[in-house]
């Protein structure tokens, strides 16, 4: 834990062991904290904020502009230990290193364009000025999907801004989130500006952040069940929230796509981060006509992929987080199988070849999934491509909104109109037209309905940290 510039080996509730979860080995033991260290650490961020919200934005852009140059020249050795502690293969791992770097660098800029306006008035007498200032302090809850991309596209537009944070990782993966910290304390950044509070119990310091006065913001990655329950809480407290939370991305391929194209993007998009990925697709709406040369790709890719420890050369699939998400997994596939589901290859757990030790599910492709199964309507958040087959376009659409969660969609077909219809069409915050990776740091990311709300990275991502402040002026 790092509180008020100082680290802390040991917290109020001792250590608690980080584990790999492609072998169950312990990586390393890390603080645990609780409400003595999270209502500490919130009061050093009050102190730290008067100082750093008066620096000039052009001091604190230089400061994310040192700590991105210094990831980056981190790149290979905190990709490493991203895949210790949360198990996607090495080079997924470098990408989110990278990505992460990249909102750094993004809102080193941002800093800078943090612009005002002036306003005409009806009264010759008056004018108007608009300013922005900083919220305050800001508490921030990551995810483990993401350890660190995640830290950045909150702190970067926080500090940016010009607030002051105390950040708490997932438990399962609080080792990149310390890397990220160190990083900010090398490059110089003051006392108390950004604090970490790790433990292996979110809810007395998430209890904390919702309540505690000093804290004006909070900003959640994670389920959407808890993401509701602090929201509502910080409501209670008329705290700003913006919330990143699930997802049950329908993924259509159009009787006007090219199969093959579709199949290679949902294989590359699907198995991600071993699908535990908040914009994964998660029900495959396939033209009836396209079906078979869609499923013939896709399953030919699929069962290549090997499944294994991501330090490993060769590997292309990583273990889930822990075995309750194994048993969420399979119990989707065998309700979709009980129900008349296809299973097109894999289905099942993985046990062999020293796999038993970590929590590995073999990459699926079902088809034939129909409303009445699981997983047509709850998130995976796994290995599992369930493709829907559907013959009319207006019931596709239908289909795709017909959920609680708003955040990706992905759509694959050559025909304009369709495109435009369809990304007017669909409830959602994010549209991939014919792309797999409609994200960015320049771009806006979020979703609507359950999914959350507020946008992080691009020009948005640092309103979700400011205040709006109108001058009246009568001269
Ligand atoms: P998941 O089910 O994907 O693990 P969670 O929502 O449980 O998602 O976890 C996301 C983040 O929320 C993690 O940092 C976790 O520690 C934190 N978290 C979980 N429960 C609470 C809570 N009651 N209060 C505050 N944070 C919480």
């Amino acid at each position: 834990m790092f509180i008020k510039g100082q680290w802390l080996s040991e917290g109020s509730q001792g250590k608690f062991a980080v584990l790999n979860p492609a072998n169950g080995e312990t990586v390393a033991e890390v603080a645990n904290g609780g409400v003595r260290e999270a209502k500490t650490a919130i009061e050093a961020a009050a102190e730290a904020f008067p100082d750093w919200s008066a620096q000039t934005a052009h001091k604190r852009s230089a400061l994310l502009y040192k700590a991105y140059e210094r990831l980056v020249s981190r790149k290979d050795e905190i990709a490493e230990i991203l895949t210790l502690e949360q198990g996607k293969p090495l080079r997924a791992a470098t990408t989110e290193v990278q990505y992460a770097a990249d909102f750094l660098l993004w809102f080193a800029e941002e800093a800078k364009r943090i612009y005002g306006e002036t306003i005409p008035s009806a009264r010759p007498d008056q004018r108007f000025l608009v300013r922005h200032e900083p919220v305050g302090v800001v508490a921030a809850v990551t995810p483990w999907n993401y350890p660190i991309s995640m830290v950045t596209r909150k702190l970067g537009p926080a500090l940016a801004a010009g607030c002051t944070i105390v950040l708490k990782p997932a438990e399962a993966t609080p080792l990149c989130a310390i890397e990220m910290v160190k990083i900010f304390e090398e490059v110089g950044l003051p006392e108390g500006v950004v604090n970490l509070v790790t433990s292996s119990d979110p809810k007395p310091i998430g209890e904390e952040f919702v309540t505690n006065p000093l804290v004006r913001k909070l900003t959640f990655t994670g389920s959407t069940a808890v993401g509701k329950m602090l929201a509502g809480k910080a409501a209670g407290n008329m705290k700003r929230v913006s919330c990143e939370l699930g997802g049950h991305a329908p993924f259509i391929v159009c009787q006007d796509a090219d199969p093959v194209h579709a199949a290679k993007g949902l294989q590359l998009v699907k198995f991600l981060n071993t699908g535990q990925a908040c914009i994964s697709p998660n029900r495959v709406f396939v033209h009836e006509s396209m079906v078979e040369p869609f499923k013939e790709t896709l399953a030919g890719r699929v069962s290549k992929m090997k499944a294994g420890n991501g330090l490993e050369a060769g590997i292309a699939i990583g273990p889930l987080v822990n075995s309750a998400a194994v048993d969420k997994v399979d119990a989707q596939v065998k309700d979709a199988v009980a129900k008349g589901a296809e299973v097109v290859c894999g289905g099942e757990q993985l046990t062999d070849n020293g796999l038993e030790k970590g929590h590995f599910f073999a990459p699926t492709v079902l088809n034939n999934i129909k409303p009445n199964m699981t997983i047509y309507r709850e998130e995976t958040f796994g290995p599992v491509a369930a493709i829907v087959p559907y013959s009319d376009d207006d019931d596709v659409l239908a289909m795709a909104n017909d959920t609680s969660y708003g955040l990706a969609a992905y759509v694959y077909t050559q025909n304009l109109s369709r495109a435009m219809r369809l990304y007017e069409g669909l409830n959602f915050g994010i549209i991939g037209i014919n792309d797999i990776n409609p994200s960015a740091a320049s771009a806006p990311f979020g979703g609507t309905k359950d999914s959350g709300m507020g946008r992080e990275g691009a020009r948005e991502g640092i309103f979700e940290y400011l205040e709006t402040k109108l001058g009246g002026f009568s001269i």
